[in-house]
């Protein structure tokens, strides 16, 4: 359920967020602030990270910022490509599980996104930046600019990513659609800004939650979800079929304020 009354937030033991666009602006480092009030939330609740991308992500948008002590990061759990993997901290971070796909699932949903393109005659942005259709492992992500496009330009590329969804979210709803059409054995999702994930069928952040309450035995009622797509057809909406109370914010300096709710300053 949609959370109104923030004074109820003192009440949960586990805060969950999405990270891109929630803790951090897209693909970048979140900022100092959010490193810091991050950790004193550490110091005081058990909190899960749940984002798109892969681990390495995680590590610069997230663990390199938070210089955190052991002591806090076991109070960490992260939930990269899609809770298709998850490390929890035990004297550095191991991997509890992980979702792989096969070779030949990787061919076929690139097969997928290359078929679509044709069918809709998409044509991809003059310049692009690194790997356009990204094997992560346990999950395929398509992006529009390529994977390395805000390494490349930072604020700028941030922007370009901004305007593009501004203008051509309908174009990745379509993209994602007729994707799906193509491997009904498999989850395909619009996420993020210019992206479109694909994993094993039945993976998103609803089954994520569902993880969390498993690995960490902390009942749902126990959890608050902070998100920057909890909007239908967004890769946070499938949380609220979980039950899960969440806040939907628009970025990081909504999420802030959050935080700074519950740790009380
Ligand atoms: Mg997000």
């Amino acid at each position: 359920m949609k959370i109104s009354n923030l004074n109820k937030l003192g009440q949960k033991d586990l805060i969950v967020f999405d990270l891109d666009g929630t803790l951090a602006r897209t693909k970048s480092p979140m900022d100092k602030e959010m490193a810091r009030i991050l950790k004193q939330l550490l110091s005081v609740k058990k909190v899960a990270v749940i984002g798109g991308g892969k681990y390495e992500v995680f590590q610069m948008q997230l663990l390199n910022e938070l210089k955190a002590s052991k002591k806090l990061l076991e109070n960490l759990f992260l939930f990269p490509t899609t809770a298709t993997v998850f490390y929890k901290y035990q004297n550095g971070w191991k991997k509890v599980y992980y979702h792989g796909l096969t070779k030949q699932q990787v061919k076929h949903i690139e097969d997928a996104f290359n078929w679509v393109f044709k069918q809709i005659g998409y044509k991809q942005p003059e310049k692009t930046y690194g790997d356009i259709i990204e094997n992560r492992g346990s999950q395929v992500s398509w992006s529009v600019y390529g994977q390395d496009l805000v390494t490349a330009l930072g604020s700028k590329g941030v922007k370009m990513k901004e305007e593009w969804k501004k203008k051509n979210t309908p174009l990745k709803m379509k993209i994602a659609k007729l994707v799906q059409k193509r491997l009904p054995g498999l989850e395909v999702r619009a996420a993020g800004f210019t992206t479109v994930d694909v994993t094993k069928k039945g993976i998103d952040k609803g089954y994520g939650i569902n993880q969390i309450q498993k690995h960490l035995k902390t009942p749902i009622k126990k959890m608050l979800f902070i998100g920057d797509a909890i909007v239908p057809g967004g890769n946070d909406y499938a949380v609220v079929r979980t039950g899960v109370d969440y806040i939907p914010i628009k970025g990081p300096e909504e999420t802030k304020k959050i935080i700074k709710k519950i740790i009380g300053t």
